[in-house]
């Protein structure tokens, strides 16, 4: 059973063919500068070389074409006909409070997704632009949205309501959604399998640690709280983006630059976070290298991620009242053994018995306790595994 999986931003579609009951990949790609100059679509089918079609695509739509153009070539393909593809799955940003699970895609849900793009400008209308295109190629193959915020659905109003008028709740959406939802989805449920425990006893934090970076509380499998909040901009600081800072610091940028709205932004989500306070590069890889060097801003810009990765850790296990496993996933939590030391040192006092030697030998794409038997809360890499959620709930919801 074949399905395709599409998540599509403003210029680029990076799509990847699934076999759900063989749970492996069979081909992945992405189509890039989509209505720029230099489009072109990268094509690699599992165990072959990737090929590369420089190509003139104006819209999502000729993307698809050369992405199924691809996918069922006689001679570079790996299916027969589009027919062989059962159902697609569109990864989705902002599903807001109308959506608390995947959703099969109909003109109706649609129409609400509409209605939601005021909070996602970037974003959702990027997403649209993938499933209309899947549309009009595909026709009546059944479409299931999976969204970045379902997960976080759960959480409680205390820890998604800001403290500011509530009319901005009520009138405006503007509350904690949360994201990065599907990996913290795969990652928490593999934590609960690891830890051999039904899950409504279990209290895992999941530390989503990539060029975007958010931690969440999940009590009983489900997503009680999360660092990023209306937008993915707050919690810890992050390859570009600023993470939590005091609200003030806007207006005072922007009164002191005489700044407008995006050129605050821009400052705020491209040019702070790792990036802006090290002055060497949002990429940890090149974070240490600088560091070994001496460099003293990646020394502190390393030294205030895993402060804050630490902060919320403590602070996740104080409002579940205790922590069985900390999970660390994506590129920074799978990889990077020196951040996974630095936030875990010093953490007895939650129960954890970290085990230095396995760290620093952490094999790279394999799920890894990085604790002592006894110790009392656990500690894991877990590699993440979006796309796998999203074939299943599309599997699940075309009821396939
Ligand atoms: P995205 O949010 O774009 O999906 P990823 O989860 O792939 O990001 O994470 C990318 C980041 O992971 C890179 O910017 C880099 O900082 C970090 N990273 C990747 N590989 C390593 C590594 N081997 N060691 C340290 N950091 C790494």
């Amino acid at each position: 059973m074949k399905i395709l999986i599409i998540n599509a931003g403003s210029s680029s579609l990076k799509y990847q063919l699934t076999s759900i009951d063989e749970n492996k990949t069979i081909a992945k790609g992405l189509c890039e500068r989509i209505g720029l100059a230099g489009s072109a679509l990268i094509y690699k089918p599992t165990g072959r070389d990737a090929y590369e079609f420089k190509k003139q695509m104006n819209d999502h739509t000729e993307a698809m074409k050369m992405v199924l153009g691809a996918l069922i070539d006689p001679t570079i393909g790996v299916i027969s006909g589009m027919e062989e593809i059962c159902a697609v799955g569109h990864r989705l940003v902002h599903g807001g409070e109308k959506f608390t699970g995947s959703a099969l895609i109909t003109d109706e849900m649609l129409a609400t997704m509409e209605e939601l793009t005021e909070l996602a400008p970037l974003h959702n209308p990027a997403n649209l632009m993938g499933v209309r295109a899947c549309r009009e190629i595909m026709g009546d193959i059944p479409m299931v949205g999976v969204f970045d915020t379902a997960f976080h659905q759960t959480m409680p109003k205390k820890a998604y309501l800001y403290a500011i008028p509530y009319e901005a709740y009520t009138q405006m959406r503007i509350r904690r959604y949360g994201f990065h939802g599907t990996s913290h989805l795969y990652v928490s449920e593999r934590a609960v399998a690891l830890l051999n425990k039904p899950a409504e006893n279990t209290k895992i934090i999941t530390c989503h640690l990539g060029n975007g970076s958010s931690i969440a509380a999940v009590n009983g499998g489900k997503s009680v709280d999360t660092t990023m909040g209306f937008t993915p901009l707050e919690g810890l600081p992050m390859g570009s983006r600023c993470g939590d800072i005091d609200p003030a610091i806007v207006t005072y940028l922007m009164d002191k630059n005489n700044w407008n709205t995006s050129e605050v932004c821009a400052y705020l989500n491209k040019q702070s976070g790792m990036c802006g306070l090290s002055g060497v590069s949002p990429d940890f890889r090149d974070l240490w290298v600088a560091h070994n060097n001496g460099n003293e801003r990646a020394t502190a810009a390393l030294e205030v991620f895993c402060y804050k990765v630490k902060r919320y850790i403590g602070a996740y296990a104080a409002v579940m009242n205790g922590v069985d496993a900390i999970v660390f996933t994506a590129g920074i939590g799978e990889n990077d053994s020196g951040v996974r030391e630095w936030v875990m040192k010093d953490m007895e006092y939650l129960g954890v018995d970290f085990n230095l030697d396995l760290n620093r030998k952490c094999p790279r794409g394999k799920e890894v306790e990085l604790t002592n038997p006894n110790s009392r809360t656990k500690v894991f890499v877990i590699p993440t595994d979006e796309e796998m959620v999203i074939a299943r709930d599309t599997a699940r919801i075309a009821k396939l």
